[in-house]
């Protein structure tokens, strides 16, 4: 099935190629799970999605006006939930294919939610703090009749952070009269955020490599990492690794500079660059490489932690690991995945909608303690979160071995899988 193929002309709205790909995704699973042809359809468009626009005064006197997105993809187990991203290429489409991950991704860790996704397409390294705060709470204000605790809940992703989503709540509170801290998640504990929520991502990567290098019997300490993109994800799973994984972290890179050296990166060091110039285009510069290249540098561990579409068909068949761990959204194309699929017994791929749920999992330990104004501790939460994720990885693994099939489809067939019966059992509503 091409979903996009459809005679229903409001699909084109969704058109773009990060689209195109959770929908091809989705055909491979659809085939393997027998999903009937009238069912497909249904599954993967979203169920709702807003598009609006943001006049912002600027520094400068002028006025700009940015364009924001918010997709709810179904809600037929609960409310949706998902991140807001602030990028300067985000579209409608590329917005609906992050909520279709959600989807699946919320499904296979038996979250009660739908998934969702949100942003604004804006550069937010080129905003004063006065412009992004602007940004932030207009964009909130207009998404006031859209969202809510019970119907969906924001969270952070790629170019926003705990501040962002403090700004969220405060706009919505303003407009309720009370404060809501339950409407988004990843804000700061200050204000209802849960200990662990900023560093939940990339541990819960780092937890499932250490899961896979138990499986494939390597020893840490001998094993070398590579990781792309140094933000929130990239850099916690980076020092999780150098520091209490014992692993070897020889590649970091970023949007500026990609760094590669054989003896070992000091991420320490790097993180403390970046807090202080904002990217690491500056550090270590003798050790730069060609971004092109940095991908298929040999390492034991790739963690892809930036952009989707970077693994393709024409460097999948290049890869020099031994352990993919996807923890960005969609970073593999369809095209890899066949190219991958081959190379089943060369590397084991943790695929982005288990390696990344740590995200999304604390979120909802944050949605439910804001809801029942419980507070847990870090190591409540941690502990959680690790039973949520032994268990997804276990059933991956152990029905990618069963119907001898890759991770990735053993991973989105649960969650489609239990999407599909919700809806069923439920109707056309959802
Ligand atoms: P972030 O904005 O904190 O960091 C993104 C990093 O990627 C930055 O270092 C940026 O410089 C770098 N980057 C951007 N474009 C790049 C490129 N072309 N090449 C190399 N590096 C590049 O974002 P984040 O929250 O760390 O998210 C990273 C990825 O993880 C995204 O795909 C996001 O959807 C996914 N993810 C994030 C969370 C979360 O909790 N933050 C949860 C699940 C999945």
């Amino acid at each position: 099935m091409d979903a996009r193929d459809s005679t229903n002309s409001s699909a084109t709205i969704y058109d773009d190629e990060v689209f195109k790909m959770a929908c091809d995704q989705f055909s491979v699973i659809a085939d393997y799970l027998n999903i009937d042809e009238g069912d497909r359809e249904w599954a993967t468009y979203p169920k709702r999605a807003v598009a609006v626009t943001l006049p912002v005064h600027m520094d400068d006197g002028s006025t700009k006006a940015f364009q924001g997105y918010r997709v709810q993809h179904h809600i037929a187990l609960g409310p949706t939930k998902g991140g807001t991203r602030f990028a300067l290429s985000l579209s409608m489409g590329e917005t609906a294919a992050l909520a279709m991950w959600m989807s699946w991704k919320c499904a296979l860790a038996q979250l009660p939610y739908g998934g969702a996704k949100g942003g604004v397409a804006v550069d937010p390294t080129k905003l004063s703090r006065n412009e992004l705060e602007a940004v932030s709470r207009r964009y909130m204000q207009e998404m006031i009749p859209f969202v809510g605790p019970h119907t969906d809940i924001m969270g952070p992703d790629m170019g926003t952070n705990e501040q962002i989503m403090a700004w969220f709540m405060d706009t919505y509170s303003v407009y309720m009269g009370y404060a809501v801290n339950e409407i988004v998640t990843g804000k700061p504990v200050a204000i209802g955020g849960t200990e662990g929520r900023r560093e939940a991502t990339g541990r819960g990567v780092v937890y499932l490599i250490e899961r896979a290098m138990s499986m494939l019997k390597l020893n840490p300490e001998k094993c070398t990492a590579i990781v792309q993109g140094f933000g929130n994800v990239g850099s916690v799973a980076a020092l999780s690794l150098a520091y209490k994984s014992g692993v070897k972290v020889t590649g970091i890179s970023d949007h500026t500079a990609a760094i590669y050296n054989p003896k070992g990166i000091d991420v320490k060091a790097a993180e403390q660059h970046v807090f202080k110039k904002g990217n690491l285009r500056a550090f270590a510069q003798d050790d730069h490489v060609d971004p092109k290249e940095f991908l298929t540098l040999p390492c034991d561990i790739l963690i892809p932690a930036a952009v989707d579409r970077v693994i393709t068909g024409k460097n999948a068949g290049q890869l020099k690991c031994r352990i993919l761990a996807e923890a960005a959204n969609g970073p593999t194309t369809p095209e890899a995945d066949r190219i991958l699929e081959k190379r089943w017994d060369e590397i084991f791929v943790i695929p982005d909608i288990l390696c990344n749920a740590g995200g999304v999992i604390v979120s909802y330990f944050e949605w439910v303690q804001g809801l029942q104004a419980f507070l847990w501790t870090e190591s409540e939460v941690t502990d959680k979160l690790f039973r949520i994720l032994e268990h997804s990885f276990a059933q991956v693994i152990r029905r990618a071995k069963e119907h001898k099939i890759s991770h990735r489809t053993a991973a989105m067939a649960t969650g489609v899988e239990r999407v599909i019966k919700a809806k069923q059992v439920r109707g056309l509503f959802p």
